[in-house]
């Protein structure tokens, strides 16, 4: 249960006043994953990325073009532009007694400029000053202030990431109302360390980095940014620590397999393992054979072929008389696996058996029976494993099929419920190698590097989105071929604002052209027909599958050879990577178009430049890093940092060690968290919703 001194924190952001359902909806397209709602929380935890600076107040003469300042000055003479649908700007003049700056305003509301600036009155504005033609102006002034209003102009700035249809203002009122919300936590940091690190509480530190007074106040290096990176990271590490403990205590038997079941599946291998395959299965083989616990990460894109390393490694157990399990993270995926590994199962004799939420009862009860009797090898199924009636003989290895979902605290307190195991979790995420132990703590890894052989590259294309038509045009030859297609659109519903292409249109378009060769999957389809939709494009029945990147298009359809990325400007590159990741799967040449919306900004054009250059997951990985590293303005979580928002991992890597040292010694010391200092840090746990791992403890 969460602590009720937190529940301010939790309560969406469109419940502050002032917030309407349209803008709390940009602030949930802002803020929260996927289609959740925007919490106080998440709003306090959205940090200003750079400040206005309006503490500079030269006179006229003394102020320097370029820079932003604030002028007090007298109201000198208006020269409105001759008719009233003149293109030419309103000009305002202004001057204090060292010299004269034109205030330019265009398409501007008249009367408005008369009231805010009235003739001989002394005002004071603020904004960016520049130099044309010999002369100082101030186009659009930020702010034009009487005596009241500068009273309340705060010195600084701050300037937060935006989405489409939100501003400055909005979020910064929203800001306002969510501090008010902030109640006293207790500390949950050492006093010896605060002190050394000069860090501000917790309150405190949030407050400054929203109400900063100088631009320092909110560089990554600021004793409050420091702080609150800190917490993160605690929190992170905290929870890893105590999944690795309670891992610890309930270490498991040693599996020691001799290698005959492994040895048949491979001899049923049209093809040779990869040399990173060989290694990693290795590397989990070791661990499976001696008796501590394995907490191991597999690593490596899509494509890569770790479930023939999960399927080895649960042959291993199985050569040892005991069971696996593996959890992928929806329906779709795990029938996948199934039918997948069957054929390679029956080749080893392995028995394979499958759990999910949908099974008929019937069907389930046998299966259930099955697992019990140890009558299943291996069992293969969504979190339903884990359900509490769920019992196996003998369970030695669960195998954790992430994808490129970010819920590891979550799934390993799934996994360990009740059951001492060994884990292995599957991430097609590539993460940076500095980045590897900000997730996952101390968890050992193995990584699948090299594609397997045969693949050939696949083209990647840019086009803007008003050659729709000609790509449209392509898919004729392309469907006479037999080819197949995804078309990914990124959202639902049409959204007027937006203009987003919506999955439902399009695939109404493209049906009109190409009639039921097309299928169509999103989210708010039922589970049953997002099966169905899958299985008839996997057959062939469809040959175009439109889809929202809401839909986990993991399935794996070795004959797609097309991908098409509307919006793509709209995508992340590890996004982008991951979505590419489903063509070139067979050896026929893929291709995957990339369709952007013009103009496109810097950091779009520099992302899809990447993704026409390279395929190496973990290069974009680093470059994903690298262009966010360089402080850009980021619209949406989407492109950001999965999983953390206060810790910029390539800042505050130093604090990371601290963090983990920390939390070690808190887990040697107070393993159920029930000192002071303990409650404390569930109250952290909590605010950054790492809380799954406090569920573990009483499971423990
Ligand atoms: P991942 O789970 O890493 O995304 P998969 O395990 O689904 O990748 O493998 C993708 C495809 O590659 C599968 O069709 C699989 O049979 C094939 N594959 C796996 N290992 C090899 C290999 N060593 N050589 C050739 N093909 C392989
Ligand atoms: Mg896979």
């Amino acid at each position: 249960m969460r602590p009720a001194l937190l529940n301010p924190l939790f309560v969406p952001v469109r419940s502050l006043s002032g917030i309407g359902p349209k803008t709390g909806k940009l602030f949930d397209r802002l803020l929260a994953d996927d289609q959740g709602e925007a919490r106080i929380a998440d709003l306090l935890f959205h940090l200003p990325h750079s400040t206005i600076d309006r503490r500079a107040r030269p006179k006229i003469r003394e102020a320097e073009p370029g820079s932003v300042v604030t002028l007090e000055v007298r109201v000198a003479e208006h020269r409105a532009p001759g008719g009233r649908h003149s293109k030419a700007p309103y000009r305002v003049i202004v001057e204090d007694e060292t010299g004269d700056v034109e205030l330019v305003f265009f398409l501007a509301n008249h009367q408005w400029i008369e009231r805010m600036l009235p003739l001989g009155e002394t005002r004071w504005v603020s904004g960016k000053l520049e130099l044309w033609e010999g002369h100082l102006q101030m186009v659009h002034p930020d702010r034009v202030l009487d005596a009241a209003g500068l009273a309340k102009l705060p010195p600084v700035e701050p300037v937060y990431g935006l989405t489409e249809g939100l501003f400055q203002r909005n979020v910064q009122k929203a800001v306002e109302g969510a501090l008010n919300l902030l109640p006293p936590l207790p500390e949950w940091n050492d006093p010896e360390w605060m002190k050394a690190r000069k860090f501000p509480s917790f309150d405190t530190a949030l407050r400054s980095v929203h109400h900063p007074q100088n631009p320092q106040a909110i560089e990554p290096t600021s004793p409050a940014r420091m702080r609150l990176a800190y917490d993160e990271l605690l929190a992170s590490q905290v929870a890893l620590g105590l999944v690795r403990s309670r891992m610890r205590e309930t270490r498991g038997r040693a599996s020691v397999g001799d290698g005959r079941l492994a040895k048949r599946i491979i001899a049923a291998l049209p093809f040779s393992l990869t040399p990173s395959q060989e290694r990693s299965i290795e590397e989990i083989r070791a661990d499976l054979s001696s008796d501590k616990g394995m907490l191991r990460l597999l690593q490596g894109d899509v494509g890569a072929g770790k479930t023939l390393v999960a399927l080895l490694s649960m042959a291993h157990v199985v050569e040892a008389g005991r069971q696996a399990a593996m959890m992928a993270p929806t329906e779709i995926l795990a029938r996948q696996h199934y039918e997948r590994l069957t054929p390679l199962a029956e080749a080893a004799g392995l028995r394979l058996g499958i759990l999910t939420g949908r099974d008929k009862a019937s069907e389930r009860n046998r299966t259930l029976k099955a697992l019990e009797a140890g009558e299943i090898d291996i069992a293969i199924g969504t979190h339903a494993l884990f359900s509490e009636n769920v019992v196996f003989r003998d369970l030695a290895l669960v195998v954790i099929d992430e994808q490129h979902r970010f819920g590891v605290h979550q799934r390993l307190a799934i996994g360990r419920k009740g059951e001492a195991v060994d884990m292995l979790v599957m991430t097609a995420t590539p993460i940076p190698r500095t980045l590897v132990l900000t997730y996952f703590g101390d968890m050992d890894t193995s990584t699948l590097r090299e594609k397997p052989a045969g693949r050939s590259p696949i083209d990647t294309r840019a086009l803007p989105l008003d050659r729709i038509d000609d790509v449209v045009n392509g898919l004729h030859r392309a469907l006479a071929n037999g080819q197949r297609i995804y078309w990914i659109c990124p959202l639902v519903e049409e959204s007027e604002q937006l203009d987003v292409a919506a999955a439902q249109d399009r695939f109404e378009t493209l049906q009109q052209i190409f009639g039921d060769r097309v299928g169509l999957i999103h989210g708010k389809m039922k589970p049953r027909e997002k099966d169905e939709a899958m299985a008839r494009f996997q057959s062939g029945e469809t040959q175009v599958l439109v889809s929202t990147t809401v839909v986990e298009v993991g399935v794996d359809v070795p004959e797609a050879s097309i991908m098409v990325i509307e919006h793509a400007e709209r995508f992340g590159l590890a996004q982008l990577h991951q979505l590419r990741g489903r063509v070139g799967r067979g050896s026929a040449k893929s291709s995957c178009l990339l369709l952007y919306r013009t103009p496109l900004g810097e950091t779009a054009k520099a992302r899809i430049e990447i993704m026409r250059q390279t395929e190496d997951g973990f290069l974009i990985a680093e470059e994903d890093l690298r262009l966010r590293g360089e402080g850009e303005v980021l619209g949406t979580r989407q492109s950001g940092m999965p999983g953390f928002r206060l810790a910029q991992p390539e800042v505050h890597g130093e604090l990371l060690q601290a963090a983990r040292d920390d939390a070690r010694l808190i887990i040697a010391r107070d393993p159920e968290l029930t000192s002071p200092r303990g409650e404390a840090l569930r109250v952290l746990l909590y605010l950054f919703g790492r809380d799954e791992a406090i569920g573990l403890m009483k499971a423990g």
